[in-house]
């Protein structure tokens, strides 16, 4: 189905820190999938991992227990600090998981309504689209309901949406496709605070921030407010289709309430536990923020050198640069494109900028090598020829 708006390039391999087209082009992969290859590609340690599990179990449903899913489970609770875990396959289904979670939590108290935020995306399944703050793509679905949107960061609208019906916030730590829009501290300790007085709960969409992409394991511990519910997926398995919901225990789905036939599989297990131990010896969380705060500023430089009024926003390797100039149509599209036709890899995302999300691995020379292409490809997007070539 034509679903996808697809760059004009095709890849077939990937090394490291790039991939490479069907004509033998390198790119350096600043996208490294939508921030889903935390570790680059083909990383050894991975690569044995998955290649052994393959070999030994790939499936035999959740009937069984496995050593690979009991494993990942208990590293998760170890380093989230709390919490069981159901796994699963994609970030929606992360995010069905955790909504299902809050329905069964608030449904006894006719407590049905999520509140969400205006520009947020959690998945394109019925439930998780319901909760997506973006028109556009929840348009051709309507009527969805059972949320309540607010803008981000405005404490007194949040403060007047949480009521008698709310059964959760759903909050993305640092909003990932509305165009990478962190949340200030004072607003998630305001989450907390207002969930807390009212008997909701807060739930946090950790899917794009979570796994080391923010600097720390998962974006919840650099802001220091504990959400009773989270979810992951993007970086998770290096790019093996996986999700997790992580839930205080007290909320944990009883016998039968929620499955998943290829939910934590042994193969995308292994791959986990193979990108959790990388991080953790590698020192990919530090990594992450030293090179951030480079890249960061990079990218700050070049949008002064090119006269644009935005500046980059976003924490650890999860960061934005708006593009935009205020006046005529949207630019980042036309910012990418010209990255790519120097070689390198980023994506778009809502309102107007380029995001950027290397892997964790990445380096200053490697970043200071992207931050020279992008100020050369915000001089030739801003000039009309090639804008409209
Ligand atoms: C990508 C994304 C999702 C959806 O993940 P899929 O694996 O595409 O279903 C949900 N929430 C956030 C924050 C995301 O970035």
């Amino acid at each position: 189905m034509p679903t996808y708006r697809r760059y004009p390039l095709r890849l077939v391999r990937g090394e490291g820190l790039r991939v490479f087209d069907d004509a033998g082009r390198a790119y350096l992969d600043f996208a490294a999938g939508i921030a889903a290859v935390p570790l680059g590609h083909g990383h050894p340690r991975w690569l044995e991992a998955v290649h052994a599990q393959l070999d030994r179990l790939v499936h035999v449903s959740n009937l069984y227990a496995t050593g690979p899913q009991e494993e990942l489970a208990e590293r998760l609770r170890e380093l989230a600090g709390f919490g069981l875990v159901f796994l699963s396959n994609s970030g929606a289904e992360s995010n069905e998981a955790a909504l299902k979670i809050v329905r069964r939590y608030g449904r006894p108290r006719g407590r049905l309504q999520v509140v969400a935020l205006d520009g947020s995306f959690h998945g394109r399944t019925f439930a998780t689209l319901a909760a997506t703050g973006q028109p556009d793509k929840r348009a051709p679905f309507e009527p969805l309901g059972g949320a309540t949107f607010v803008p981000p960061n405005d404490l007194d609208a949040l403060d007047e949406a949480v009521d008698e019906t709310t059964a959760a916030i759903l909050v993305e730590p640092v909003l990932g496709e509305g165009g990478i829009v962190p949340l200030e501290p004072r607003y998630l300790e305001a989450a907390r605070r207002l969930s807390d007085e009212r008997g909701a709960l807060l739930v946090f969409d950790e899917v794009q921030t979570g796994v080391g992409r923010c600097g720390s394991w998962f974006a919840f511990q650099r802001s220091g407010v504990r959400p009773d519910v989270f979810t992951l997926a993007k970086g998770l398995a290096n790019g093996l289709p996986i999700g997790a919901t992580v839930a205080a225990e007290t909320l944990a789905f009883g016998p039968g309430e929620h499955a998943s036939t290829f939910g934590g599989g042994p193969v995308p297990c292994a791959g986990a536990l193979a990108v959790l131990g990388a991080i953790e010896e590698e020192g990919l969380l530090e990594n992450a923020r030293v090179q951030g705060e480079r890249l960061a500023a990079g990218l700050d430089r070049a949008l002064e050198d090119a006269g644009l009024p935005g500046r980059t926003r976003g924490l650890g390797l999860l960061l934005g640069a708006p593009v935009g100039t205020g006046e005529g149509p949207p630019k980042a599209g036309t910012v990418v494109r010209a990255l790519m036709a120097r070689g390198f890899l980023a994506t778009e995302a809502g309102g107007d900028v380029v995001r950027c999300t290397p892997p964790l691995t990445v380096d200053g020379a490697t970043v200071d090598s992207f931050v020279d292409a992008f100020d050369e490809a915000l001089a030739a997007s801003l000039q009309p020829a090639e804008a409209s070539a």
